[in-house]
């Protein structure tokens, strides 16, 4: 077993394999200090929860704490190897500061409540606004980081029990994008590939997907295969020069924001040096002609005008994608989190449709989620979807639902689109939500545009719910607190990026009054007395295991079946690829492997949106689009970003991660080694542009834009000239500070017109030195 230091070394010792193989085990752990392997007294099944990996692992539990982590050889996503955040994030549970009771608001202040006290006065505001308002008057705002029975509850209270329509998780800000894209091109959401992908491909596709530092043992994956035979060529689209670009055959470094101009440009290339597969187009696709008279302008030269990449650049990546015979693309946020993000990532969709690369060994799409639970989420119906990937738009689909939870389907919201969170935010700001329950996110730092969001929270007239681990900067708007278990506190179910479920069980017991979020909510339901037809209790289920059955038949026949699951065939073998049912009962590996779509008009879960408009396709026009079910080509024009860089402010800002963080470092940043690796925010920028702006590395600057300022030292790194990068990270509870260190102080009130995604990726931006700072 390996222990290695994960921070100078994230990505440990190669070992090399070839097209084909099976990628040799590699087992990771760490332990605390002292503790050594024979003195644990029990490893529990787990998998990674601080990314969307979904690393399998077991955890180390000595003296009823947890003590460590190692990975579990046989599991199909990691073969034994874990990443820095796997290796060290865990410390946090055991944190002084958890919460540890719940919390009210009293005169300004937040103090100490039993469960009793804190449920009462939010069943009582529940009460009340129902009364007054209708269940619209109530929204919710939950996360990637729960697990699918917890989700499935939340939506079945939210859409069920209270019938609202605003329900949204902050995979808004990450994975939205790759849902929208997922549906416009095959009708449904549900990834086509596989991890193994990589064992197979002879080109691999990075758009916008920095893997090296947000999915890092699949990054260990590629490096694998780079270091054996017949390595892969890699394509990476991105502006910063990571690890990933360095490993690269061709690395393109389009300016922000013109993703789509750049993917018009490689299909034009394809298209024009015939590389498409006819036969696969003509049989399993519609849209293919709109395509090629979209990108019949799109020469190399001019989008080398546009995106500011050597048309010669372009060509030779489209080269290798036009010649790959096995193509593995990815995509994640520097396609998602742009003004045309869904245009884009269709666009890599398009890719693989037009060269028939899907669902076969080394062929297929991964437009990757950022959170470990994001597909949950979505799958469940926690980000406003309905449940089971059923389209709101199609009425039978709602009554299926209805009958499913035994209530009226007028209960079920489905006169509109569900309510995105940006909206959701604009209704809490006009008043008309004036109650919400915030679950395991911390929208107070990674929402855009700080300064109006903070003024949202603290009006009186929302009555805020947050339920977290920790205090948080949202916990201190809120008129009640509740304390949330964590991983390794609880079980559920959660599934990865390629449809992988991993049962995570229970390691250890909750501090002082903690529950899980599951036991939160069904103690909401139980006291606020939901009824289903035949006045029974709704939710029907009461544990963990109950919920899991319960999900399952709500599943069953959809694309995300998990009617072949149970509990215990996940103890047997953790880690199956949905769908899995008693036809399957392995699980799956590639979606689309006989060229069929879950796009038939009854079947699928959204008609689509206009790429440009946003707006929702109409049932009967996706029939006459569609009425066979097939894959969709869908060209999009580009359009320029809408905050551009001007004289006042010459740089495009864009926010992401780094490899030793997550979110706003509620949990990494309570791991001493992984603080300890980035303590604090920090700008990169060129070394030529930080020439002209009279800044040197680890200088002061201020950043600002329209929306306010940030300060950060300066690290001149390899990115393209005219941009800058901030990591979102950094908030201000561990900090003095209280104002101009988190990043989405800058960023604007902006999303993409089809997911809904915020816009982090194109805000116009100026730098200068703090004054006093030499
Ligand atoms: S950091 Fe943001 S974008 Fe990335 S996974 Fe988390 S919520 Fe999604």
């Amino acid at each position: 077993m390996a222990e290695r230091d994960a921070i100078t070394d994230p990505w440990g010792a190669r070992t090399p394999y070839g097209p084909g193989d099976s990628w040799p085990v590699r087992v990771d752990s760490h332990l605390a200090d002292g503790v050594r392997a024979e003195d644990v007294d029990r490893w529990v099944p787990s998998a990674a929860v601080l990314h969307s990996n979904g690393d399998g692992l077991e955890i180390a539990v000595k003296d009823g704490r947890i003590v460590g982590v190692r990975g579990q050889a046989d599991d199909r996503v990691n073969h034994g190897r874990l990443d820095p955040k796997d290796l060290y994030g865990w410390q946090a549970g055991a944190s002084p500061d958890r919460l540890t009771t719940p919390l009210v608001c009293e005169g300004g202040r937040l103090v100490e409540a039993t469960w009793d006290e804190a449920m009462r006065r939010v069943v009582t505001r529940s009460r009340e606004l129902l009364d007054e308002q209708g269940p619209s008057a109530l929204g919710f705002y939950t996360s990637g980081q729960l697990f699918a029975e917890e989700y499935y509850t939340l939506a079945a209270i939210a859409h069920g029990a209270l019938g609202t329509n605003h329900v949204d998780g902050n995979t808004r800000l990450c994975t939205a994008t790759a849902a929208a894209a997922l549906k416009t091109s095959f009708g449904c959401d549900g990834q086509p590939a596989s991890y193994t992908d990589v064992d197979h491909a002879d080109v691999i596709a990075l758009f916008g997907h920095n893997v090296a530092e947000t999915q890092s043992v699949l990054w260990t994956r590629m490096l694998d295969r780079l270091a054996g035979p017949k390595p892969p060529a890699l394509v990476c689209v991105d502006p910063r020069t990571t690890a990933v670009a360095r490993a690269a055959t061709v690395h393109l470094a389009p300016l922000p924001g013109t993703n789509v101009a750049l993917m018009n440009g490689l299909l034009h290339e394809i298209i024009r040096n015939d590389q498409v597969d006819h036969a696969y187009v003509e049989k399993h696709t519609v849209g293919y002609d709109d395509l090629v008279q979209q990108v019949a302008d799109a020469t190399p030269e001019r989008v080398a005008d546009i995106c500011g990449v050597p048309p010669e650049q372009i060509r030779e990546a489209a080269r290798l994608l036009g010649g790959a015979e096995r193509l593995l693309s990815t995509v994640l946020q520097g396609f998602y989190q742009s003004h045309q993000a869904t245009a884009a990532a269709v666009q890599v969709n398009n890719l693989n449709l037009v060269r028939g690369m899907l669902g076969k060994p080394g062929a297929g799409v991964l437009q990757m989620n950022g959170q470990p639970t994001a597909e949950n989420t979505r799958e469940c119906g926690a980000d406003g979807d309905l449940t089971g990937f059923r389209n709101w738009a199609n009425d039978d689909h709602v009554a299926e639902l209805a009958r499913l939870w035994n209530l009226d389907p007028m209960q079920i919201p489905h006169y509109a689109p569900p309510t995105h969170l940006m909206q959701m935010l604009r209704y809490a700001e006009n008043g008309t939500i004036r109650f919400l329950w915030v679950s395991a996110t911390n929208p107070a730092v990674s929402l855009p545009e700080l300064a109006r969001v903070r003024s949202i929270l603290e009006q009186d007239r929302l009555f805020l719910v947050v339920q977290d681990a920790f205090r948080t900067e949202t916990t201190e708007f809120a008129d009640v607190v509740f304390p949330a278990a964590i991983w390794g506190e609880k079980i559920g179910t959660f599934t990865n990026v390629d449809r992988t479920v991993h049962l995570s069980e229970k390691a250890v017991e909750p501090p002082g009054a903690a529950k899980s979020d599951l036991d939160i909510f069904l103690d909401y339901a139980r006291r606020m007395d939901f009824r289903d037809r035949d006045g029974e209790p709704f939710p029907a289920w009461h544990d963990a295991e109950s919920a899991f059955e319960a999900w399952k038949k709500a599943s069953a026949g959809r694309p995300c079946d998990y009617s072949g699951l149970t509990y215990d065939k996940l103890r047997a073998k953790n880690g199956i690829q949905w769908p899995c049912t008693a036809e399957q009962p392995d699980g799956t590996e590639r979606l689309y492997v006989d060229g069929k779509f879950f796009a038939d008009p009854d079947y699928c879960e959204s008609y689509g949106r206009d790429l440009i408009t946003g707006a929702p396709t109409e049932p009967d026009e996706y029939r006459s689009m569609n009425p066979d079910g097939k894959a969709m080509i869908r060209p999009a024009e580009y359009l320029s970003p809408h905050e551009m860089p001007d004289e006042e402010r010459p740089f495009a800002l864009i926010t992401g991660r780094t490899l030793y963080h997550f979110h706003t470092r509620t949990k990494t940043a309570r791991a001493p080694e992984l603080q300890r690796a980035e303590p604090e925010v920090w700008v990169e920028m060129s070394e030529r542009d930080a020439k002209e702006c009279d800044l040197e590395d680890g200088d002061l600057a201020r950043i600002t834009t329209a929306r306010g300022a940030v300060q950060a030292k300066v690290r001149l790194r390899e990115i393209r000239d005219g941009v800058l990068f901030l990591p979102f990270h950094y908030g201000y509870w561990d900090t003095e500070a209280t104002s101009e260190r988190a990043a989405n102080e800058l960023t604007p009130t902006d999303w993409d017109p089809a997911s809904k995604q915020p816009i982090f990726k194109t805000a116009a931006a100026a730098i200068a030195r703090v004054e006093e700072d030499r």
